[in-house]
């Protein structure tokens, strides 16, 4: 024998590796076991792999659905979510997805097969040929591809800590076909792997950073601290509550926040949202952007009175976004709370009674003026009857994860229905959007174990509304409540033109969504009244069987684009 052929010999019998397995390990090696996608060339394989060896695989019906899923596994676990798509338009479906984690603030890794990169860059017509890493790019945190089975373990460990260190946000990976397949040393193939090492370190504040705000606080009379989405994020939750409470003052939390400190706690100032805008004089954001939910941080909402902000944020360049930040301190929202709790020291002034009892007040008329709606068993429903009775539900069910979207169904579900824990409440983020429902329930389900309530407008549901078929599929605890008003924000406008299609925000009326869910095994109900709400969405939860409840409620009931009307331009000049 030659010694060519010997050593060809040798090649053939040392142990090898290759791409698929090597996702598969360094995704292991970095804790990141669970993979929302929809199979198709050229990951196909992979999928199975992955799920051959241990990684929780959850195939979706449309890419844009496991994408949310994946970012909101993200917000709920501070690991990148993971989302792996076929190439070109299953990658831009799970885009959507990616810019939605970047501009929420979710650490999530797009992982998308692609063609081959010489038939891609000549523009020669490959199977689903884009070029992908280069549409990817403007709408996330950072893009990486892949070419060398070798560098696998490289540029994985570069979009975990993309993703989750400072402020987090979307990743896309762009691995094309051929590297699937590609072969190498086993041993230099695990020796390639990287364990990612305190991927998302702590920022320390900087000590005048903190004492200025101290001092800034200190001198308030009128003092209010907004909690938002990214405090809820950090997962600083006692030290949080600690701050809160050692100060006295007066929070106000933002949608996602709601729950880091309960709504029913006596400082939220969520009841008296208007009036602690207007009045307060200093104002402590912790992980909220002055974005437009919060009306920039200026104009009428915000009243006359000058006021000072404090801002606690981990990207320095939020800083003065929108107005002067008089004391910002940059860091991680645990560490900075961490290092205000020990410089307000033991003898910290009480927040001002005067102040304090007027907020109270404020919160507790408002409270009561609500109350008689809520209580309404009125048939057709009304938003108030059935929100009154699902109100109830999470208080007396507080760890159940509730998703939330629509226009009306969330404006009112978001004000009405109490939170009692932590990232409870997950719901449409920065954008406002309709279409994360299902992902959302999903991951939802899979990530805390708990069980889903989905409180969806009928609109809303249709984005995501075949994901019943995966809640099903996969036998998650997800009670789907659609507020049904046969229409978008309302199920009674007319065709202006006179002609018989419907008008553009109609839908069918007398629709019967939970017939839907029949199709694929799960339990479908029809409710007129808020009893039979109530009775349905118990039933669920109790048996944690796939439901969807088609909650019928007043065709008249909602009011256009929800609380946001004053966002949609209307026409002086059109025909009634
Ligand atoms: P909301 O919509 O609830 O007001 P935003 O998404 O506007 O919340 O703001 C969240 C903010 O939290 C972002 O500016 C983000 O940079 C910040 N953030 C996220 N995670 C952390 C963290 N661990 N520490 C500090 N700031 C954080
Ligand atoms: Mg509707």
């Amino acid at each position: 024998m030659s010694a060519v052929v010997q050593s060809a010999a040798a090649v053939a019998d040392e142990e090898q590796t290759d791409g698929f397995n090597l996702i598969i390990d360094a995704l292991k090696l970095n804790g990141l076991t669970t993979i929302y996608g929809v199979p198709g060339i050229p990951i196909t394989d992979f999928g199975r792999m992955a799920q051959a060896a241990g990684i929780r695989v959850l195939s979706f019906r449309h890419e844009q659905n496991a994408g949310y899923a994946a970012s909101i596994a993200g917000f709920l676990t501070k690991k990148p979510g993971v989302c792996l798509t076929v190439s070109a338009p299953g990658f831009l479906n799970g885009l959507t997805a990616l810019a939605h984690a970047t501009t929420n603030c979710f650490p999530m890794i797009l992982i998308s097969g692609s063609s081959e990169r010489e038939v891609v860059d000549l523009q020669q017509g490959d199977y689903e040929e884009m070029d992908q890493l280069a549409i990817a790019k403007p709408l996330c945190k950072a893009a990486f591809r892949v070419l060398h089975a070798a560098d696998i373990g490289i540029g994985l460990a570069r979009a975990i800590r993309a993703a989750v260190s400072g402020r987090p946000g979307g990743v896309y990976l762009d691995l094309p076909a051929k590297l699937f397949g590609q072969v190498m040393n086993a041993d230099a193939g695990k020796k390639s792997l990287v364990k990612v090492i305190d991927a998302a370190p702590a920022q320390i504040p900087a000590p005048d950073a903190i004492q200025r705000a101290l001092a800034v606080l200190r001198n308030a009379k009128k003092p209010l601290i907004i909690l938002g989405k990214g405090a809820a994020y950090a997962q600083a939750d006692d030290a949080i509550r600690v701050f809160v409470e050692k100060t006295g003052i007066p929070f106000l939390p933002m949608s996602m926040a709601k729950g880091l400190l309960p709504d029913t706690h006596p400082q939220c100032a969520g009841a008296a949202r208007s009036t602690v805008l207007k009045d307060s004089d200093v104002v402590l954001l912790i992980g909220a952007r002055l974005n437009w939910l919060l009306s920039h941080g200026k104009g009428k909402a915000w009243g006359d009175a000058p006021k000072k902000f404090i801002q606690v944020d981990i990207e320095p360049k939020e800083m003065d976004s929108n107005v002067e930040i008089v004391a910002p301190v940059v860091g991680d929202i645990g560490s900075c709370v961490a290092a205000l709790n020990a410089g307000l020291g033991v003898n910290w002034p009480a927040a001002a009674a005067d102040w304090v009892a007027a907020v109270k007040t404020k919160r507790d008329d408002n409270v009561a003026r609500m109350a008689p709606r809520l209580m309404n068993n009125n048939v057709p429903m009304d938003y108030h009857g059935a929100l009154g009775v699902l109100r109830t539900i999470v208080k007396e069910r507080p760890d159940a994860m509730l998703v939330n979207e629509g226009a009306n169904t969330l404006d009112l579900a978001r004000g009405i229905v109490d939170m009692y824990q932590p990232r409870k409440r997950i719901d449409v983020g920065t954008w406002g959007i309709m279409g994360i429902g299902m992902g959302y329930a999903i991951a939802a389900a899979i990530e805390t174990g708990k069980p889903v309530l989905c409180i969806e407008g009928d609109s809303a549901f249709g984005f995501s509304g075949m994901e019943i078929e995966t809640i099903c599929r996969y036998n998650l605890p997800v009670c789907i409540v659609i507020f049904n008003n046969d229409g978008i924000y309302r199920g009674t406008d007319v065709n202006a033109s006179g002609g018989t299609d419907p008008a553009p925000t109609m839908f069918v009326k007398g629709a019967r969504y939970d017939k839907m869910i029949e199709a694929f095994g799960g339990v479908g109900v029809n409710v007129t009244s808020p009893d039979e709400l109530k009775r349905a969405v118990n039933a669920a939860m109790d048996s944690g069987k796939p439901t969807l409840i088609n909650a019928v409620l007043d065709p008249a009931a909602g009011s256009e684009s929800g609380r946001i009307g004053n966002l949609n331009p209307q026409s002086k000049l059109k025909k009634k």
